[in-house]
């Protein structure tokens, strides 16, 4: 058989080659394999993390160390009929010494341009469920034989009091959820705890006229979707509503109106102190892995600007903003310009108050409708597309090539919605489109924020009805705000949408910040853009892997991610609970203290 020219391998060739090398890896020519720019996204399957690893030679450094340790062979093509598969590309399946694994490569001129490689399941601990489900009853008489009531009363008795959990989740949004439904399945003992009472609570209580941004079909929970007569967009106490379902169905415990106020970890048991006040009862915990899902956001921010003691209005966080039905006619300032900014200025100019948006900075702004538009080429708007396969799709493209479609995307948003563009910039408005033109979801990886998705205040502003302020403010007087240059804006509520504390501040708060010093900052990219200070890390930092605390993890971000990640986490954990080997890869890099929010 002659051998084919690396220009003409196909797919199928090039994985014959990979698993070769991977059988010798040190003598291996991995520029052989890999091309001059090239990318391995690996979610779990070889570094027991998640890294995107860029270049030949750091690919060569990466599979040296993992490939004996990881024990990676059988690597197949994939369905044929696939999406994503051509002369150029496909999907494959594979297998470590511990796991299923799928992935994807992408060829140029015959070597590896993209490679995604991602652990789907642990070979022997796979998720109850399908041919694994569980039989329920025994149909046989027995004395004394529990019910399934049985079983989850003496489950609610016994865990975190005779029984330990081996993980505890602190915050049961959906993050905590999705991540407890997962280990549920892979039957390792888990606890969530939250402060509010009833999972879901946390998008309850958001301000009232919220509808998810995204359509529904991005926002499916793990094993349990959306009935298919939802509407496109969900209100949040809808939502609210479905994470009670959620909880209930997937037989999550979950203990509610419990805050997290202490955890410690002792290095030589390999065990977390958790103390957690319950219902004003003080109970000790000790689980071995402890996740926080408390939210991107860190405790809330309000800037210090002279004289706000003096105000005589009313002042609070966005937050804190219930709705504006008691607010007709009255002055109000609104302090800041992304989303949460946009949306209470429509509740206050709904409710007949007048309202001033005070900008310091550009902000991107991205039509909801004409994403709406877009949304509907992705794969997750077919019906008949999987939504774990189309994360798999969307998980093909890394972070630094994805910067140039996102350019591109921010052009093209920018040429159809020039007529809107222009006139927010008439009424005064400041249009940005990140730094770097790479726009909204770039800004979002960066440090979720600096965004409006309109859903109406655009026009608003544009039609002067709700009237921007650009600038630094002076200082608060008791009627009102001096902006820097002198404007007297008179006011009777000032609202601060100055946003939050970094998501790093939950570690020094719940646990020390020894420890938030360690761990370092949490997501970014590492882009050198504002509020994403370098160096380049290519993943989002410190998310859903291993971080520089032992036995603590970071579960977090919107519905998509919460979904999608929630299994590497699940994975991960499972494996620790199994007792498996986990050869964690760690790429060299500086942990990143976290700054001060800007708004
Ligand atoms: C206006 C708006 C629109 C959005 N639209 C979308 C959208 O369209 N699609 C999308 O995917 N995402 C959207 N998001 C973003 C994101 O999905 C939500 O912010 C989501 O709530 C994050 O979920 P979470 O589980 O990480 O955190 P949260 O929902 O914030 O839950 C964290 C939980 O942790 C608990 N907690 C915190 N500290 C402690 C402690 N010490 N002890 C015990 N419990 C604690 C809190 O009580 C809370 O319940 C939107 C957000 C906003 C604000």
């Amino acid at each position: 058989m002659t051998q084919a020219s690396p220009s003409s391998r196909t797919v199928a060739e090039w994985l014959a080659a990979l698993e070769a090398a991977l059988a010798a890896p040190e003598q291996a020519d991995w520029s052989a394999l890999f091309a001059e720019e090239c990318y391995w996204r690996d979610l779990v399957a070889f570094t027991w993390s998640i890294e995107t690893i860029e270049g030949p030679e750091a690919i060569a450094a990466m599979v040296r160390q993992q490939a004996p340790l990881v024990g990676a062979q059988a690597f197949t093509p994939d369905d044929p009929g696939l999406p994503m598969t051509d002369e150029m590309q496909g999907w494959f399946t594979f297998e470590t010494a511990t796991a299923r694994a799928r992935g994807h490569v992408q060829l140029r001129e015959g070597k590896a341009y993209i490679l995604l490689t991602a652990m789907t399941e642990l070979i022997g601990h796979e998720e109850i469920g399908g041919a694994r489900r569980p039989q329920g009853i025994e149909h046989v008489a027995a004395k004394g034989r529990k019910t399934w009531l049985d079983e989850r009363e003496e489950e609610a008795r016994t865990l975190g009091f005779s029984e330990q959990p081996y993980c505890l989740i602190v915050g049961g949004g959906q993050n905590g959820l999705m991540l407890a439904a997962r280990l549920r399945r892979l039957q390792v003992p888990t606890l969530v705890i939250d402060a509010h009472p009833m999972p879901g609570d946390a998008w309850r209580k958001r301000y009232k006229s919220l509808y998810l941004h995204d359509p529904i079909f991005l926002d499916h929970f793990p094993y349990l979707p959306f009935p298919d007569h939802w509407p496109l967009y969900t209100s949040k106490d809808k939502m609210a509503d479905w994470l009670e379902i959620y909880a209930k169905a997937m037989e999550i415990a979950f203990w509610g109106s419990t805050r997290c106020q202490r955890a410690t970890y002792d290095e030589a048991s390999g065990e977390w102190t958790v103390i957690v006040e319950r219902e004003n009862e003080e109970i000790v915990l000790r689980p071995r892995q402890l996740v926080l899902a408390t939210g991107l956001s860190g405790a809330r921010f309000i800037p210090d600007i002279p004289g706000a003691e003096r105000f005589e209005g009313q002042q609070y966080h966005a937050a804190d903003h219930e709705g504006g039905a008691t607010l007709a006619g009255k002055r109000a300032i609104v302090i800041g310009s992304n989303n949460s900014a946009h949306d209470i200025c429509v509740d206050l100019w709904e409710n007949d108050a007048q309202v001033i948006m005070i900008q310091r900075s550009p902000t991107i702004v991205v039509r909801a409708s004409t994403m709406q538009e877009g949304a509907k080429s992705l794969a997750y708007a077919d019906p008949r597309m999987e939504t774990e396969f189309a994360d798999l799709m969307g998980a093909t493209m890394p972070f630094r090539p994805r910067l140039a479609a996102e350019k591109a995307f921010t052009g093209y948003l920018r040429q159809i919605d020039a007529p809107f563009y222009e006139r927010l910039e008439k009424a005064g408005f400041l249009v940005g489109h990140g730094e770097d033109e790479t726009g909204f979801f770039m800004a979002y990886y960066r440090r979720a924020a600096g965004y409006y998705i309109d859903v109406g205040a655009s026009d608003l502003i544009a039609d002067g009805e709700i009237a921007v302020q650009v600038g630094e403010i002076g200082e608060i007087l008791e009627d009102g705000v001096r902006m820097a240059d002198g404007t007297v804006l008179p006011a009777d509520l000032i609202v601060y949408a100055t946003g939050y504390h970094s998501m790093s501040r939950w570690m020094s708060e719940l646990i020390s910040p020894e420890v938030e010093r360690k761990v370092g900052r949490c997501w970014g990219l590492g882009s050198g853009t504002q509020g994403d200070p370098g160096p380049w890390e290519g993943e989002l930092r410190n998310m859903w892997k291993p971080t520089a605390q032992e036995g603590l993890w970071l579960q977090g971000g919107n519905l998509m991610q919460a979904r999608f990640h929630s299994l590497h986490l699940a994975l991960q954990i499972k494996a620790r609970h199994a007792g498996l080997p986990t050869p964690v890869w760690h790429a060299e890099r500086t942990r990143v203290r976290a700054p001060e929010p800007a708004f």
